[in-house]
Order: C-alpha cells, then structure tokens, then sequence
C-alpha cells in the first residue's frame, strides 16, 4: 500500500555509504525529495521533513544508521497530529459519531466500514444513521449495506429534515443502549455554505465526540484541501482517506496530519466492508522503511 514511497526510501537511504560523506548525504536528500514530490507528498511536508533530516543526522553524525534513525523519528512527527488515533470511545455511551465528506468520497462506504469493524472486532453494538438527506439513494444504500451485512440502522423516509433525524437517531442509540452511533451526513459536489449550515445544525443539536472527515485520496491536493476547509467550519476530529487502493502515488497520506493538524484515522483499501485499516503512524513508519 506505501510501496511507492517506501521505494523512494530505500533508494535514498542507499546513496548513503560512508561515514561523514556531506555530499552522500545531500545525494540522499536529493533522491527523497525527487521521490517524495513524484508521489505526491506536500511540497511543505517535503521541506520540513529533508530540513529535520539533514539537522538530525548531522547532530549525531553522518552514516547509514544516524541517516535511518532521523528519517524514522522525522516521518512519526510528520504523521502524528495531536489527537485521537483508531476508534475512541465516549467515557459514557454512546459514542456519537459524525461522518462528513464531499459527495463520492466514499462517505456512505465509510460508515458501514466503520460500523462492521466495530461490531466484528471491536464486539460493539453500532447503530448507523441515514442522514444524508441529499443524495436521493444514499438512504437506501445504507439500507442495504445494513442487510448484507447484518448492521443496524436508523431511517425514516418521510423526514426532509437531517438535524431531526439525526437526533432522534441518537435518541434512539441512547434508549436501546448502543455503544456507537454513526451518523451518515449528505455531502455536495463542493463545499457550499448550506451544506456547512446543515453541518453545524446537526453538531449543535447532536453533540458528538468525534467528526471525521471522509476524503477520497484520489482527488491528491484537493483532499487536502477541503479537509482544511471542513476543520475550519466544524473543528473536525480527524481524517479518514478512501480509495487508497486506488491511489497509486499515495503521498497525501503523509501530508495529512502535517498540513491539516488532524490525525488519519482510518483508511478505506477497496469498494468492500471489510476494507478499512485502522491508521498508527508507528505501523506504517515501519511498513514505510521496510
Ligand atoms: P458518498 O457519496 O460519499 O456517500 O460515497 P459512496 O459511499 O457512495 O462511495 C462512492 C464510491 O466509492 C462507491 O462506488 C464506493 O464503492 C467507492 N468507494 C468507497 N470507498 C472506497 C475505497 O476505499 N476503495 C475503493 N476502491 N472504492 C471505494
């Protein structure tokens, strides 16, 4: 899944031979920055991460193994945001949980994902609430997802309105004793403010622990983009970046937490419901340098 920036790695990491080389480490600085801009990684994060390479490894002394160390320290900084990382549960349930995006970034997806990782390995009861009002079938797409899947889910077909919806679909979780309420929000094509407005309504009337936002790494820098904009609007939680089975540059992953100041939480790996990772920037620091 990172193995192309996990390629960019190892070749730099292999311009370096000798010991105290300035130029070897300044090739090797070179081949990450090529490697890193080639698969999409910030041009910010790229300054930042080669600045804090260069200045580590020279602290403790050119070579292979002070080049590794502060290539392994820099990438967990970059991709650790203070915040919540995997699934965080309310100290009193349930955990209220608001899933906001852009159409077609997988949003709808996202939240059964999310709900069948929580019931088959996590053991919790999960209600998912349809509504995304907006998207004429994402109602009946929740639906479905619900049966194939043996979820639970919150629907009514004659409400127009999301924010009541909404709250009864937590009031609901709250008598019946759900641990997690997921709610499905509509997206638009762009950001506009009557989405925000709908937005904001149901975080006010809901209350919930945490807001993700569910982007579609395959929109690259626009990703990144929208998810500044949605964390200035709603103060969102963290990320949650799909398709990224798709994605065969992948360094908006690495750009994420640096340049939105929100962990990745979750990423979504294929169009099944099975196919989402928990995201720890340990795990994948080790799965990036191999
Ligand atoms: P929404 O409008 O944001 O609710 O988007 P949907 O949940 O309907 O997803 C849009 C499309 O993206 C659907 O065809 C999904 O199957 C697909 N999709 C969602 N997540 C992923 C993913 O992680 N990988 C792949 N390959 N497809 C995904």
């Amino acid at each position: 899944m990172f193995d192309k920036i996990s390629d960019g790695f190892k070749s730099a990491i292999n311009k370096i031979r000798m010991k105290d080389d300035e130029k070897a480490l300044k090739k090797a600085l070179d081949e990450l920055k090529k490697n890193l801009l080639k698969a999409d990684v910030h041009f910010k994060v790229v300054k930042d991460l080669l600045r804090e390479v260069e200045v580590e490894t020279k602290k403790a002394g050119i070579g292979k193994a002070n080049f590794l160390k502060a290539l392994d320290k820099t990438l967990t900084k970059i991709l650790t945001a203070p915040g919540n990382y995997g699934f965080v549960y309310a100290s009193k349930p349930p955990t209220v949980v608001l899933m906001t995006g852009l159409q077609g970034s997988g949003k709808t997806t996202t939240t059964a994902k999310l709900a069948n990782y929580l019931k088959e390995f996590k053991k919790k009861k999960v209600l998912m609430v349809a509504a995304d009002l907006q998207r004429l079938a994402a109602v009946e797409q929740l639906k479905q997802l619900a049966e194939q899947n043996g979820l639970d889910i919150f629907y009514d077909e004659n409400s127009k309105d999301p924010v009541d919806i909404a709250k009864r679909g937590v009031e609901e979780a709250k008598e019946k004793f759900y641990d997690v309420v997921l709610i499905d929000t509509a997206g638009r094509l762009a950001i506009d403010d009557e989405l925000m407005n709908e937005l904001i309504k149901i975080k006010n009337e809901v209350n919930p622990h945490e807001i993700f936002y569910v982007a579609d790494s395959l929109t690259g820098k626009d990703a990144l983009n929208t998810a500044k904009q949605f964390d200035e609007k709603l103060d969102i939680t963290g990320v949650i970046l799909t398709k990224y089975d798709g994605d065969s540059k992948g360094g908006v992953a690495l750009s994420i937490a640096h340049q939105v100041g929100k962990p990745l939480r979750f990423i979504g790996t294929g169009e099944k419901v099975q196919d989402i990772e928990v995201f720890v920037p340990e795990r994948i620091v080790s799965r990036i340098m191999g």
